[in-house]
């Protein structure tokens, strides 16, 4: 790469001017869906059932015209037309790359790359890594799994950024820290609960994170604690480093949006994906900054084109100008709509729950959330532990923290206090939400 570099890794592209970011992105999208009706006899079928053409879209929101798709739509193509799927729109000669994700059913779903789209990947790596200061006197640590993951091949990303990159993948926890002590990395990536845990076993084993190594910036993705400022807060101040949330999917790229330096929401890369922000349940559009369903259609993807895929997470979107100077809109993550619990009849995440109890001095911050039916009911209880140090009696502290959360949800739970580290600290992704429901209509 011999282009120059400021403070922005494509200067152009990330500070682009709404309109013209817009007339950019509806030239491709109109390329796009051509491509994808002309290629793939999935789109063929799916618009031809609709009755809509390519012809028809003439503006940005005439997207609304065009069929959806989701993980189901994703499994079923692939089981119609083995193995890549008929939603597919070039030839598997030009695939040069897969990667697969697990779902609930067990039936993995692939998400194929062209060698085009695979460079086109590893550029937003490269300007994302960019965005939270990474440079080529860097260290990175890439802690994620290579096996078929798709944010294996991020690293690439760093790697094109110049920094030195170490193919650490997801190992035990004391291996990795004697990586962090031995190759003295700078940056590394993992989970936020990871993170937590991570710093945890340092201290037990007598290292302190935020002194006896040299890591300055997290990367975090795959939990929505990165975006919540509390959480990030006590990863920070465990580590002595920075955190910046990323946020990807298997099905599209490994991280298409993250934080920049302000640590204000997370860029969407808008040059390669088109986001819509719908009511999952009327699906209509929502007015800027009120939550709704991330829908995404790519932009730029051959090989298997995304025509508004509904991705099932719940995030507002800010269109203002960061203070970074890029205009590409920023997103907040505020959970899964799987993860979303309806507790007679109010919407309640287990990221606001997370937030109350991390903002709550007197609490570690672990939490367990436990659903449950009582009399036709919807209950929860949260426990939570309190810190050692802290003389206040279980009674108050309770009340104090049931206050606290039904201000923020608007429902009242039932407030556990634990004592300090009886919660099983999570060492992957940490399973903080226990729905007893079904069982109880069952007996
Ligand atoms: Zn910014």
């Amino acid at each position: 790469m011999t282009r120059p570099r400021g403070k922005y890794w494509d200067k152009e592209i990330e500070t682009m001017p709404r309109k013209k970011l817009e007339a950019l992105q509806l030239q491709l999208l109109k390329e796009e869906i051509s491509f994808a009706y002309k290629n793939s006899p999935y789109y063929k079928m799916s618009f031809d059932e609709k009755r809509v053409r390519p012809g028809d879209l003439k503006y940005l929101e005439d997207i609304r015209k065009f069929p959806f798709t989701d993980k189901k739509v994703e499994r079923d193509r692939q089981l119609a037309a083995p193995d890549l799927g008929d939603m597919l729109a070039v030839a598997e000669d030009e695939i040069i790359y897969v990667s697969a994700s697990s779902g609930s059913t067990g039936v993995p779903t692939l998400s194929p790359f062209s060698a085009q789209d695979f460079d086109e990947f590893q550029d937003v790596e490269a300007r994302l890594f960019w965005g939270i200061g990474m440079r080529p006197k860097d260290r990175y640590l890439h802690a994620l799994n290579f096996t078929l993951f798709i944010g294996g091949p991020d690293v690439i990303g760093a790697q094109r950024v110049g920094a030195l990159c170490i193919w650490g993948g997801a190992i035990p926890s004391e291996r990795l820290l004697f990586i962090m002590k031995q190759f003295k990395p700078t940056i590394t990536w993992t989970t936020p609960s990871y993170a937590w845990f991570l710093g945890e076993t340092a201290l037990k084993e007598g290292i302190d994170p935020a002194k006896d190594l040299v890591i300055n910036k997290i990367i975090v993705a795959g939990e929505p604690g990165g975006s919540i400022k509390s959480t990030r807060d006590a990863i920070e101040k465990l580590w002595g480093a920075k955190v910046y949330d990323f946020y990807g999917l298997s099905d599209i790229f490994g991280a298409n949006a993250g934080m920049c330096e302000e640590q204000n929401g997370l860029h969407l890369t808008e040059d390669h994906h088109l986001l819509e922000v719908l009511n999952p349940d009327t699906l209509e559009p929502v007015p800027e900054g009120e939550r709704g369903e991330m829908v995404l259609t790519t932009l730029k993807k051959r090989a298997r084109p995304m025509i508004r895929f509904r991705t099932g997470d719940i995030i507002t979107v800010n269109e203002e100008v960061c203070r970074c100077g890029r205009t590409h809109a920023r997103i907040n993550i505020h959970g899964r709509i799987d993860d979303m619990l309806i507790i007679t009849g109010v919407n309640v995440f287990p990221s606001d729950i997370e937030k109350v109890v991390r903002d709550s001095k007197e609490l570690t911050g672990e939490y367990r959330v436990i659903v449950y039916r009582e009399q036709h009911l919807d209950k929860f209880d949260v426990e939570v532990e309190k810190k050692e140090a802290i003389d206040i009696p279980d009674k108050k502290l309770a009340e104090e923290i049931r206050r606290r959360l039904k201000s923020l949800l608007g429902v009242s739970p039932r407030i556990k206090i634990l004592k300090e580290n009886t919660i099983e600290r999570a060492t992957h992704k940490a399973k903080r939400v226990i729905d007893k429901r079904e069982k109880v209509w069952s007996d």
